[in-house]
């Protein structure tokens, strides 16, 4: 299977393994398969008796075609292992009447981040070898929370990689700052900066963009790579969980092969939804993939009229990975709905204008495949409150924004087939929200809320977040911006 960029009209093919490696095309563009690979009834009923490693080591193989299958579920079986998914990797949940959810979120950082970055070090570990890379890679990571630290936990003491993430001392939550100053790992570094997420993020840019730096860490053997959310490695992970969710929906009767089931995801970078659609394109039955956003909807206004605008307020909400104005992976819907050539021409208006509109033919297609719908920070609180009272089912903000989603779609599509929803976040992450939602009151501290909310609802806390507050600090103090350089060339030494 050969990849491309999503702006190159002449098709220019690169190997899974070089993809990997390189994140982004040299056009600035995104890397898409070729070509989408099929996937039968008889290919579903197979995989249906397997396990969830199997499943995704047999969905990886079509695409990662120089990875041999064996390969893929060697690294499959590590990143699913019952150590770091104790309750499953992707268990399928009844909440009522043909809703379903599907919890996405019991690895080791709580998140549905996991379910990416678990294995996608160890194929970056292996397109190394298979590229004949001899350095190592040194991954820079900004984050506002989430992605760093479960960035962190995939890529610990992975062979031929180190990571170092940088995330604003003020700009993170208390358990985010704990979970990451007390990673284990000996190739890992987390450093706190002294200013807010931008200054981070800016001087992780700035190293890229920096030729000189480039060469001083080639000269110690280190070559810069990123774990972001536009690289194939994290995306096409994810396309495997609904494929599995169907095979469970055919394990337990609830449809019989062939028939067609609703998806709705929350959504921010537009990864997720993303891997849906390929499900779907590659034959899986699916009637829409509904796209859940908070109250920064610029993907519903989106789907609704085919222009896509940045110029608008931004809200800081309660699900805050979905607080996102750019959402980087609605390029490869683009591509695919409209072709290279068009995609090169709205990436360019949105970078110079800050938006763009699609054609009236191009936003119909898109039409065919997904619906779209937003709920506002009471509407989540309501649905939180709902699912736990009348469904006794516990679920975090972000589930909760596509859960109010779908019960939107359901009132006026009708609820005659499974619809399956992705629950992305553990209840305890988001604990004082969730808790505020239920109870109308905000716990005292963010430590104590995951005690408050699992007295409340006699569920056990999520393990990677039990006893959090008193494990062993290992990253302490912060830095001025200025310093980062310093840092990672410190940092850049096999030991
Ligand atoms: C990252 C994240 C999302 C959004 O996923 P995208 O792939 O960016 O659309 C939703 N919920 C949670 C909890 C997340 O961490």
């Amino acid at each position: 299977m050969d990849f491309i960029s999503t702006r190159d009209t002449t098709r220019k093919a690169y190997t899974s393994a070089q993809v990997i490696k390189m994140g982004l095309a040299p056009d600035g563009g995104l890397f898409v398969p070729a070509q989408i690979p099929h996937l039968t009834q008889d290919d579903i009923s197979a995989l249906a008796s397997r396990s969830y490693p199997e499943r995704a080591a047999k969905i990886l193989s079509l695409y990662l075609s120089d990875y041999s299958y064996d390969e893929l579920l060697e690294d499959c079986k590590k990143a699913y292992c019952e150590q770091s998914f104790p309750g499953g990797a992707a268990p399928l949940c009844s909440v009522r009447d043909n809703i379903f959810s599907l919890e996405l979120w019991h690895g080791p950082t709580a998140a549905f981040k996991d379910m990416a970055l678990q294995i996608m070090p160890r194929l970056l570990s292996r397109a190394l070898q298979k590229t004949g890379e001899t350095k190592t890679a040194l991954i820079l990571v900004a984050t506002s929370g989430d992605t760093g630290k479960a960035a962190l936990e995939g890529y610990k003491d992975i062979p031929q990689v180190k990571i170092q993430v940088f995330y604003p001392s003020d700009g993170v939550s208390r358990v985010q700052k704990l979970q990451m100053a007390t990673q284990t790992g000996k190739n890992v570094d987390v450093c706190a900066i002294n200013g807010n997420f931008d200054d981070a993020q800016n001087g992780v840019k700035r190293i890229f963009a920096n030729r000189e730096m480039a060469q001083k860490l080639a000269d110690k053997g280190f070559v810069l790579s990123s774990a972001n959310s536009i690289n194939w490695g994290r995306l096409a992970p994810q396309i495997a969980y609904y494929v599995s969710a169907y095979c469970d929906l055919l394990n337990t009767g609830e449809i019989r092969n062939g028939d067609l089931v609703d998806f709705c995801v929350p959504t921010g970078n537009f990864g997720n939804i993303f891997a849906a659609y390929l499900a779907k394109r590659m034959g899986l039955p699916v009637r829409k993939l509904i796209c859940a956003s908070n109250s920064n909807h610029i993907l519903t206004d989106f789907f609704a009229r085919g222009e896509y605008d940045r110029n608008r307020p931004f809200f800081l909400t309660m699900s805050p990975s979905m607080d996102i104005l750019i959402s980087s992976n609605l390029e490869r819907l683009l591509y695919f709905a409209a072709g290279p050539q068009e995609t090169a021409k709205l990436m360019e208006q949105l970078r110079s204008d800050g938006r763009y509109e699609v054609s009236t033919k191009t936003l119909e297609s898109i039409r065919n495949d997904f619906s779209a719908y937003y709920a506002d920070e009471t509407e989540t609180a309501c649905t939180i409150k709902e699912l736990f009272s009348n469904d006794h089912y516990l679920c975090d903000t972000h589930t909760g924004v596509a859960m109010c989603c779908a019960c939107k779609y359901l009132a006026k599509e009708g609820a005659e087939i499974p619809l399956v929803v992705d629950s992305t976040a553990s209840p305890y992450k988001f604990a004082a929200d969730v808790l505020k939602s239920i109870t109308g009151t905000s716990p005292s501290d963010p430590l104590s809320a995951l005690d408050e909310l699992s007295a409340l609802s006699g569920t056990e806390i999520a393990y990677p977040l039990r006893g959090i507050g008193s494990r062993e600090v290992r990253f302490t103090g912060s830095i001025d911006p200025s310093c980062m350089e310093d840092r990672v060339l410190a940092f850049a030494k096999n030991d």
